[in-house]
């Protein structure tokens, strides 16, 4: 059992107190739109890994200049210290493997937003590289992290909180135990069991512990 806290767009202020310990996690997933401190702070109190993925009211993350020369021996890494970006990518933490597809639906300039065609790009490319590891042996997925939720779980009136399509395939293809999500928030409304098939869909706005 790996106890999972994870946390989205609000910061929770309960995390500035003991809580945070008391909770024990085993890892700390953040599912974006949260200030880069608040990253750090909680990686600092905790020694377990935090992995991240970025919202579309984030900076852009990437490290995209491939001019640059670092004078000391590590180039300075774009977002939040101590801290995995799992944007685009598959990673394992705490033993549990994670797909991270930050960003919401494209509906101003800027990072971290994509129509439903370019995430169906990036979702194909992470559904590609676990189906590969597995053909090799390797580890099925457990965690699909997620900034936006799945299309049908947003707001389908707006825009910007309409959720994604490809994540329905995805759940589908990868079937992962979970997936968590952010973007959306409850306003104090409790928010009730969800599954997509065998996926248990958790929205993770403020903070929310999970055992899988
Ligand atoms: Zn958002």
């Amino acid at each position: 059992m790996t106890r999972i806290l994870a946390i989205a767009d609000e910061v929770d202020e309960a995390l500035y107190t003991d809580k945070l310990t008391r909770l024990r996690p085993d890892l700390v997933v953040s599912c974006g739109d949260l200030p880069f401190d608040y990253l750090e702070y909680i990686v600092s109190r905790l020694d377990v890994p935090l992995v991240y993925v970025p919202g579309n009211h984030d900076p852009g993350v990437r490290s995209s200049d491939p001019t640059w020369t670092p004078l000391r021996a590590e180039p300075p890494q774009p977002g939040p210290q101590g801290c995995e970006n799992a944007d685009g990518r598959v990673v394992t933490a705490a033993g549990i493997r994670i797909a991270g597809l930050g960003g919401s639906m494209r509906y101003k300039p800027g990072p971290n937003q994509y129509s439903e065609a370019e995430m169906r790009w990036r979702a194909l490319s992470v559904e590609v590289r676990i189906k590969l590891n597995r053909a090799r042996g390797g580890r099925k997925l457990d965690v699909l992290l997620t900034h936006a939720p799945p299309l049908g779980w947003g707001a389908p009136e707006d825009l910007a909180h309409r959720g994604f399509a490809a994540f329905l395939r995805l759940a589908k293809e990868l079937a992962p135990k979970l997936l968590v999500h952010g973007h959306v928030h409850p306003y104090g409304r409790s928010q009730p069991e969800r599954r997509l098939g065998g996926t248990q869909v958790i929205n993770a706005v403020p903070s929310r512990v999970i055992e899988i």
